[in-house]
């Protein structure tokens, strides 16, 4: 499935969102040049940093740059002290400058500062070796703006001392550059710009959060817990991998409308996308996982009131579900609609083969129905049902995390393949 890849990675934002790896490498290791040539026009468009975080578990790190707007960035490991430092294009930054304290295995705190006229650089100083595994940006949607999000591992000491003396190696190399030749100005805002080895990004969509808590067990667990808890864990597996960006629509319990998961995947170019539900169904009998694409016209009773189940969110919650796209006439519109839909039934297929062997499944577990959440027409989307909140044993399966494990790595098996991996 590589033309899949190629063909709906045709242009991503990404590519154009990193710097030239050289020119900035340069920044790292040696003083900032100063930056006047700077065109004020050039710094006055550029968004702010409006807020930092850094997070970590004892395997991972995470850090999240609040911006204004998508801008550019760049990432370098550093030695002596053991640091990964990552810098946004910005005019500067809201929130104060200085050092805060971390302390736990993997970060022992980090230092915000501006870096030039048009840089801020975030250093995050290790308690133990690590590397960038993933750094994507996301568009601003609803109320959270643009984000920079960088995910550390660790790796092994002798890893990242030649990852910092290569990182250091390029950065002499673009200072001589720049030395020969002073009145090229090598390290400009805009002039370095360059595409970069992009990989498929993944947005998984987990079902429900914040007022709508989604189907619910006798004991009052929740879908929308259930939904964060598997999106989590398949999020870590199709990272570890090493082949995909992959983004959550939601990673913490709040309400997104359907049309706002939507627009989140069609605004950062998804490769995939993949909702994650489980459902409750009045006969407690029916049980099993299922892979669904949309279809507007799928007459299968349970899975009309499925879809129904899960398109009414938005109406409950206050809102009405935009109008149906006027008929579309273009044609290529409509070609483009059609290959999205035969991608999408393929990469079904593909995870389903993957679930048929390690979990149960239902009779005809691939199928289609008219879910709102569906409808991009230029993301391949599916919508995986766990199982039934409604059946005992597909309940049990759904609290329990090695559950939740095992059918994670059978989709991750299944994206992976669809994307020739
Ligand atoms: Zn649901």
């Amino acid at each position: 499935m590589k033309d899949a890849r190629n063909m709906m990675r045709a242009s991503t934002v990404f590519s154009a969102l990193v710097f030239a790896f050289a020119a900035v490498l340069a920044l790292a290791a040696f003083p900032v040049r100063a930056q006047q040539s700077a065109d004020e026009s050039i710094l006055e468009n550029l968004p702010e940093v409006l807020a930092v975080r850094v997070s970590s578990t004892d395997t991972r790190a995470r850090l999240v740059v609040d911006l204004e707007r998508v801008t550019a960035f760049s990432f370098v490991s550093l030695a002596d002290p053991m640091a990964i430092a990552v810098d946004v294009r910005v005019r500067g930054l809201r929130v104060e400058e200085g050092g805060f304290p971390v302390g736990d295995e993997m970060i022992s705190s980090y230092n915000l500062a501006r870096l030039g006229a048009d840089r801020v650089r975030t250093t995050l100083f290790l308690s133990a070796p690590m590397q960038v595994q993933q750094a994507y940006v996301l568009e601003p949607f609803d109320e959270q703006p643009a984000r920079l999000v960088v995910d550390l591992i660790a790796e092994t000491a002798q890893a990242f001392a030649e990852r910092a003396a290569r990182d250091l190696a390029n950065a002499e190399q673009s200072a001589e550059r720049a030395t020969f030749v002073p009145d090229q100005p090598s390290n400009e805002p805009g002039t370095t710009l360059t595409a970069t080895e992009t990989r498929p990004l993944i947005l998984i969509d987990p079902g429900h959060g914040g007022n709508d808590g989604g189907a619910e067990t006798p004991d009052g667990i929740q879908e929308k817990t259930i939904t964060l808890a598997f999106a989590r864990k398949l999020q870590e597996l199709l990272i570890a991998t090493g082949h995909f960006d992959v983004a959550l629509s939601r990673d913490d319990d709040r309400f997104l409308l359907l049309e706002q998961r939507v627009q989140l995947a069609r605004e950062n170019k998804a490769d995939l996308f993949i909702s994650i539900h489980a459902d409750t169904f009045e006969d407690p009998t029916i049980r099993g996982a299922s892979v669904y694409t949309r279809d507007e016209q799928a007459s299968d009773v349970l899975d009309k009131v499925l879809a129904e189940q899960e398109n009414k969110v938005d109406l409950l919650a206050g809102y009405e579900l935009p109008q149906a796209e006027p008929a579309v006439v273009n044609i290529l519109v409509d070609l483009m609609r059609r290959e999205t839909r035969r991608q999408s039934f393929v990469a079904a297929s593909f995870i389903v083969d993957q679930l048929k062997p390690s979990v149960r499944v239902r009779r005809f577990p691939l199928r289609r129905a008219d879910f709102f959440v569906l409808q991009a027409p230029d993301v391949p989307s599916v919508l995986l049902e766990l199982g039934f909140l409604s059946n005992a044993s597909d309940e049990e399966n759904l609290i329990s995390p090695r559950w939740r494990e095992r059918v994670a790595e059978a989709v991750a098996r299944g994206i992976a393949q669809y994307f020739g991996e």
